[in-house]
């Protein structure tokens, strides 16, 4: 039971109150209006506001016309990615024809880090506090994910061709065994593996990076069952791309988190439940390529640990999880022909606990419950596309936009405050920004169609 706690007891480092709090706890407990209470970074209290002024703290947030919920969680991200936004799309075969040789001639450290931090800055005063990235370079990720305080699993790209960090294939593997070293122990950044799909990854270098990841005790993020032609060959074999997998010793497992999932058969979503993978969903960027719907409602029911995903700005264009989160639920439902699949409130839950699960971090982050990390953000209920509000959950599936979020906090940081950036002057990520796109444009555009 909560008790209202007296005076006398030393003071709490932040409260906020707020006109509700959307906890996403196991009871789905919504306080209206209501407090949270942070000290050492976690959550120390919650509960109806009118208990929370009963209490001290250092630093009191007073406010009415908003509302509070968990920080959303982005399970699939490449962020260095968003100095190439908008170039060529709708071409076929992108990802060969345009994104390997585009990555090669252009990515560079300076680029990744400064794409990294404009792509944070949009993420993070959209209401994301967790992502999961993988890329080139992603000690640059990491250096610019510190710098903007947000939480992060990030993992450096392994692929059996030459990279632009690395000149010989599976060069990566090197660079991600100093990545994982240099970034060990931080308190918001895990580093981890990535090995980038199983048609650029071999077998025996898929089984070796397993063998890494086992040794350093590090998760393995991967690009898994997305492209038709990995599809269509395994098929033609009688089998499927996770069958392959699960060939290879120890991959699938929970230390593995399967991006995409596309090509699925019933056996494949039975084997994905059986070997604990956890799965990240990403709608946007798989309806732009025009490929099937993930099967995701169907992964849950079978208790596959499920997230949300934005991709990277190349793939899925906006890194706010506000367009994946209203994708969602109509996506399933078109899938499955049914209007009563995927409620907004299993919606809210995919992009914030569901997320946590999905990188293995539930036990800290994902929902409003004493004793998790202090990751929440405030949304302004005082706008034309938001009022009224009948259903919280409805309201932040359907209605609530990035522009709704007012600040943002990890370990009761305040990231955010009144929509800008606390840890860098975001007018010079905006500015330096511009001059790196204008040195890609030239390139862009004697590669793009006519
Ligand atoms: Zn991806």
């Amino acid at each position: 039971m909560d008790v209202p706690m007296a005076r006398t007891q030393s003071p709490d480092d932040l409260i906020v109150e707020a006109a509700a709090i959307v906890t996403v706890d196991p009871g789905w407990r919504i306080l209206s209006p209501g407090y949270i209470a942070v000290k050492d970074r976690r959550i120390s209290a919650l509960g109806p506001a009118a208990e929370g002024r009963l209490r001290s703290a250092k630093r009191r947030v007073e406010a009415p016309r908003a509302f509070l919920m968990p920080g959303m969680v982005n399970t699939h991200t490449h962020i260095s990615m968003a100095a190439f936004r908008g170039a060529c799309e709708d071409i076929p075969n992108r990802l060969t024809k345009v994104i390997f040789p585009l990555e090669r001639d252009l990515v560079t450290r300076d680029l990744t880090y400064w794409s990294a931090l404009y792509c944070l800055a949009e993420m993070a005063r959209s209401g994301t506090t967790t992502f999961a990235d993988m890329y080139y370079f992603e000690d640059e990720v990491a250096k610019a994910t510190d710098k903007a305080g947000l939480r992060a699993i990030l993992g450096e790209t392994v692929l059996g061709h030459a990279a632009p960090d690395a000149p010989e294939g599976y060069g990566g593997i090197d660079y991600a065994r100093n990545f994982i070293r240099d970034w060990d122990g931080h308190p918001r950044i895990e580093p981890c593996l990535a090995p980038h799909a199983p048609y650029t990854v071999d077998a025996e270098h898929l089984a070796q990076i397993v063998r890494e990841a086992e040794k350093l005790d590090v998760k393995i993020m991967m690009h898994v069952a997305e492209m038709d032609f990995e599809h269509e060959k395994f098929s033609r074999l009688g089998g499927s791309v996770l069958r392959y997998l699960d060939s290879i010793p120890g991959l699938l497992s929970p230390r593995l988190l399967a991006v995409h999932m596309l090509y699925l058969d019933d056996a494949d979503i039975n084997l994905a439940a059986q070997r604990g993978l956890r799965v990240a969903h990403c709608p946007a960027s798989n309806a732009k390529s025009g490929r099937l719907i993930c099967p995701a409602s169907r992964l849950q029911s079978a208790g596959v640990p499920l997230g949300l995903a934005t991709d990277g700005p190349l793939s899925g264009n906006g890194m706010d999880m506000q367009g994946v989160l209203n994708l969602f639920p109509k996506m399933q439902k078109v899938r499955e022909g049914r209007r009563d699949i995927v409620t907004a409130r299993e919606a809210v839950r995919a992009a914030t606990l569901g997320g946590a699960e999905a990188l293995g971090l539930d036990g800290d982050i994902g929902s409003l419950e004493i004793g998790k990390k202090a990751d929440f953000i405030l949304v302004d209920l005082d706008d034309f596309n938001i009022q009224p509000v009948y259903d919280w959950y409805s309201t932040i599936v359907y209605a609530m936009r990035p522009h709704n979020v007012i600040s943002v906090y990890i370990d009761g940081d305040e990231v955010v405050a009144q929509r800008r950036m606390t840890g860098f002057d975001q007018d010079e990520v905006f500015r330096r920004m511009g001059q790196i796109a204008d040195d890609c444009a030239k390139y862009i555009s004697r590669i793009s169609p006519a």
